[in-house]
C-alpha cells in the first residue's frame, strides 16, 4: 500500500493523468492534482478523488509552461513522495510551416517541466528516503511520426531525463522510469470518433480498426486505468531494481 505516501500528478484535472491519480489514491496515497485552469471542477475533483478513496485529495494551481511555477507547485505540496510528469500538449504540423510559438509551448510543457519537477522534487525525496519519478512519455518517446517534430523531440527527451535521473539516483532508495503509452483512451481521444466516423462514413468498430489504430497491432486503445495500474506497479516493492527504463503500453506498437 502506498498509503502514507504523498503523489503530485502534473497535468491531472483530465484524461491520464486524471487516472494515475485515482489508481493511486486506490492504492492509499494522497494526491494532489493539477492544471493551469484553477476552476472550481478542478478543486470539486480533488475532493471527490480524497471522499471515494480515504485519501487527502488537494488541487494546486500551476502553468507547467513556467520552469519557477513547476518548482513553486512541489514547494507547495510540502511533500512529494511519488512524482508523475503527465502533463501534455500536441500540435500537428511540418517542421517547415510549424509555429516556433507552439515549439517552444511543447518543448516546456512536454519535456522542461519535467526538469523543474524533478530538481524540486528529489531534495524531499532524498529527505524522506523514498522516492518514485514516473515520466509519461509516449510511444513516440521511442519511435517518430511525420508532423510531430516537437512532440517526437520531447518526448525522446524525456526518456533521456529519465535516464539521467535513474544513474543520479541509482545507489539511493529512488528510481525513475518512464511509461510509453500508444494510444489511450480519453475523453479528447474519444471525442474525435464521432467526427472520423462521419467523415470516413465508417463505424466505430471500423474507425478504430483501420483509421486510428493502424499502428497499434492489438487494435485497442489503453485505458488511463490501465496507465493508472502500471504506474502503481512502477511505485510498488517488485519495481525497486527497476529504474531508467521505459515500460511500453502500446499493444505492440513499438514491436513492428
Ligand atoms: P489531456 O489533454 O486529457 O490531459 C492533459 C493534461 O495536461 C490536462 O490535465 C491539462 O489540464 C494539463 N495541461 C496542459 N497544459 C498544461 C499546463 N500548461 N500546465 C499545467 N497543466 C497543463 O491529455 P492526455 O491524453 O491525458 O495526456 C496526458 C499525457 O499523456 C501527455 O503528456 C500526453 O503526451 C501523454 N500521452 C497521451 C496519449 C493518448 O493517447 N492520450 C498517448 C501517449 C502519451
Amino acid at each position: 500500500s502506498l498509503s502514507g505516501k504523498t503523489a503530485i500528478i502534473t497535468g491531472s484535472n483530465s484524461g491520464i493523468g486524471l487516472g494515475v491519480a485515482s489508481e493511486l489514491a486506490r492504492a492509499g496515497a494522497n494526491v494532489i492534482l493539477n492544471s493551469f485552469t484553477d476552476s472550481e471542477e478542478d478543486h470539486a475533483l480533488a475532493e471527490e478523488l480524497g471522499r471515494e478513496h480515504g485519501v487527502t485529495a488537494r488541487y494546486i494551481q500551476a502553468d507547467m509552461s513556467k520552469g519557477d511555477q513547476c518548482r513553486a507547485l512541489i514547494e507547495k505540496a510540502g511533500a512529494c513522495d511519488i512524482l508523475v510528469n503527465n502533463a501534455g500538449i500536441q500540435h500537428v504540423a511540418g517542421i517547415d510551416a510549424f509555429p516556433t510559438e507552439k515549439w517552444d509551448a511543447i518543448i516546456a510543457i512536454n519535456m522542461s517541466s519535467s526538469f523543474h519537477t524533478t530538481a524540486a522534487a528529489l531534495p524531499m525525496m532524498r529527505k524522506a528516503g523514498w522516492g518514485r519519478v514516473v515520466n509519461i512519455a509516449s510511444a513516440h518517446g521511442l519511435t517518430a511520426s511525420p508532423y510531430k517534430s516537437a512532440y517526437v523531440a520531447a518526448k525522446h527527451g524525456v526518456v533521456g531525463l529519465t535516464k539521467v535521473t535513474a544513474l543520479e539516483t541509482a545507489e539511493e532508495p529512488i528510481t525513475a522510469n518512464a511509461i510509453c503509452p500508444g494510444y489511450v483512451l480519453t475523453p479528447l481521444v474519444e471525442a474525435q470518433i464521432p467526427d472520423t466516423m462521419k467523415e470516413y462514413g465508417m463505424d466505430r468498430e471500423t474507425v478504430l480498426r483501420e483509421v486510428m489504430l493502424t499502428r497499434q497491432p492489438s487494435r485497442e486503445m489503453a485505458t488511463v486505468d490501465q496507465i493508472g495500474g502500471t504506474t502503481v506497479f512502477l511505485c510498488s516493492d517488485a519495481a525497486t531494481q527497476i529504474t531508467g527504463t521505459t515500460i511500453s503500453v502500446d499493444g505492440g506498437w513499438t514491436a513492428l
